[in-house]
């Protein structure tokens, strides 16, 4: 049996490493389980009703899944029943786990998360915190950099976005830790302005044509600075490029070869056949590619029933190519297509 940590080291962990308050360790309502290895982080509704705990695992034992949730709940924005006390004027920063917030909180600074991670994000929890001054600061890395896009989807007057210098670190604890409350402070009151189109929206491909420039510009300038982020920039810009590219590909719309009117009904049946009962579609329509391999996923599932690979593929599918991926059946082959069709309709 190996020796459980105590509850005093737990405390130190949350001061030391993850700079939160002991005031802030009581406020949030934490509550240490020293038997089971893991911390439980109360979640709220806006109108300040118990929601549901997550759980976090022990940062001693680095086995299985960081979090865990009580069956039955559902993402949630952490810190939202404290955003009616807030002033109108105040920055909310959202980042990518409650820890992160709490360490913010403990500063002063109101921060939230989404409780499903940085690939989570709800449009509600924009409405209730557009009114403040929201300033998205997400890890300093890929995931991070996406999204942070996401979220900033869902604002469509713009949002700032602020990004850690990577030499302080990758998310706001650790830029806390290495460069302390001033610096972490001056890149959120530094945070640019930037207005990310939803897919689907009109002149999305203009918009994002203007979002690539700002983009390359800042790139431009960070290289010249020795704090600057060319790194985040260079993700963000890829980011932009891949959505660029979606859209020309969706303005195009595919087309297979010359069909014969029976069997261009037949075609479009088996497109028809919903994307959502052939692979396991999460929250936002994304899913995990079945034409790469992925552990976050990044192939969306529209409402017309077409997906796209924002990651490696970067292309366009449909029901027909999924079974036919799923079914290791090459569509090149002589006499797939209408096996594939068959199957479908
Ligand atoms: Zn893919």
């Amino acid at each position: 049996m190996s020796t459980k940590e105590t509850r005093e080291e737990w405390i130190r962990w949350l001061m030391e490493s993850r700079m939160i308050s002991a005031a802030m360790i009581i406020d949030a309502g934490l509550g240490i389980d020293v038997e089971g290895g893991e911390l439980a982080i109360p979640v709220y509704a806006p109108d300040g009703e118990f929601l549901f705990h997550k759980y976090r695992r022990s940062p001693w034992n680095k086995n299985g899944p960081k979090y865990r949730y009580t069956s039955g709940s559902s993402a949630a924005l952490y810190g939202a029943e404290l955003l009616k006390n807030l002033n109108k004027d105040e920055d909310i920063v959202i980042t990518e786990g409650e820890l992160d917030a709490l360490a913010l909180r403990s500063l002063g600074q109101m921060a939230v998360s989404s409780t499903g991670g940085s690939g989570t994000w709800r449009e509600e929890w924009s409405q209730l915190i557009t009114a403040h001054k929201p300033v998205i600061c997400y890890d300093a890395d890929l995931a991070g950099v996406e999204g942070a896009m996401r979220v900033a989807m869902t604002f469509p007057q713009g949002v700032r976005i602020a990004w850690i210098p990577p030499q302080y670190g990758k998310d706001p604890t650790e830029a806390l830790v290495s460069g302390g409350a001033g610096k972490l402070g001056e890149v959120i009151q530094c945070a640019n302005t930037y207005k990310v189109p939803a897919r689907g929206t009109d002149g999305r491909l203009k918009a994002l044509s203007a979002l690539l420039k700002q983009f390359v510009t800042e790139r431009k300038a960070a290289i010249a600075d020795p704090e600057g982020t060319p790194l985040h920039l260079n993700f963000a810009i890829n980011w932009v490029e891949k959505e660029i590219k979606h859209e020309k590909v969706t303005e195009e719309r595919p087309v297979r070869g010359p069909v014969s009117g029976e069997m261009s009904e037949r075609l479009a049946a088996a497109r028809a056949y919903p994307i959502k009962d052939l692979i396991k579609v999460g929250r936002g329509g994304f899913a995990l590619c079945p034409f790469h391999t992925e552990t976050t996923p990044s192939f969306q599932v529209y409402r017309d029933n077409h997906a796209y690979c924002f990651g490696g593929c970067a292309k366009r599918f449909d029901s027909i190519d999924i079974y036919a991926k799923l079914n290791n059946i090459d569509l090149s082959q002589k006499g797939a297509m209408k096996k594939v069709i068959d199957a479908l309709i």
